[in-house]
């Protein structure tokens, strides 16, 4: 079985694709930390977006890889984990960027697709239900408005005692969406015959239910 979610930046996408999986029994597999890695580790490299063959050739090198530690799952590149790393602000500022090119899409989407084919799958995104499993047995668009994206956020950041300016985070969420979706290649957006779930109105046990609820009918 394969289900595919897709949405906004900050929607409680990983939140419910985990969920899920843990519900059914299937494997979660977080592409957007894929993007995160290869944006980490060609900033490290000092690599631009434009230098197609430095990318080409980081590409070509790298092997991202997800595993398990007391019920976490961290990416790695080969024995490095780069779970903290990817998650630090500068990343999610510059991921966008490494996410348009066309070398980096067609690596990951290969290997997104390699790890379905062998596997039942629960795999959150942009453009799963567009292009990297355009036969999922259930696709869902979840949506929020960037206010309570932000919100959300803003809660989450404060929990973990790192203070954000709010406006500041509307702004990052708005313009990364606007890169997603105006993008040319596998931009964010609904495939058309996804499932639209607004959850402006909805906690996470709310929308993992409502989900659970669409799949049994
Ligand atoms: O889901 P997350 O916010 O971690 O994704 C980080 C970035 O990776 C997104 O803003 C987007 O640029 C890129 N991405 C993508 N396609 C996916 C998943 C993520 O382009 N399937």
């Amino acid at each position: 079985m394969q289900i595919a979610i897709d949405g906004p930046a900050g929607v409680g996408k990983s939140t419910l694709a985990k969920a899920l999986a843990s519900h059914y029994g299937m494997i979660y597999l977080d592409t957007g930390a894929m993007y995160r890695g290869v944006a980490l580790l060609a900033s490290r490299e000092g690599i631009a977006p434009e230098e197609g063959a430095a990318m080409d050739a980081l590409l070509g090198a790298m092997d991202l890889n997800f595993r398990e530690h007391d019920g976490k799952k961290s990416l790695y590149n080969h024995d490095e984990d780069l779970e903290t790393a990817i998650r630090q602000p500068e990343i999610a500022k510059i991921v966008s960027a490494y996410a348009s090119l066309g070398s980096v899409r067609q690596a990951m989407t290969a290997q997104q697709q390699r790890i379905a084919a062998k596997n039942d799958v629960v795999m959150d995104g942009r453009d799963i239900g567009t292009v990297v499993l355009p036969h999922a047995d259930y696709k869902f668009f979840i949506s929020a408005s960037v206010q309570e994206r932000a919100r959300r956020r803003y809660l989450e950041l404060e929990e973990k005692g790192i203070a954000q300016n709010f406006d500041e985070l509307v702004k990052d969420l708005a313009e990364r969406d606007r890169k997603d979706q105006t993008r040319a290649i596998a931009p964010l957006k609904k495939a058309e015959d996804a499932i639209l779930i607004d959850t402006d109105h909805l906690d996470a046990q709310g929308v993992l239910e409502k989900i659970i609820e669409i799949i049994s009918k």
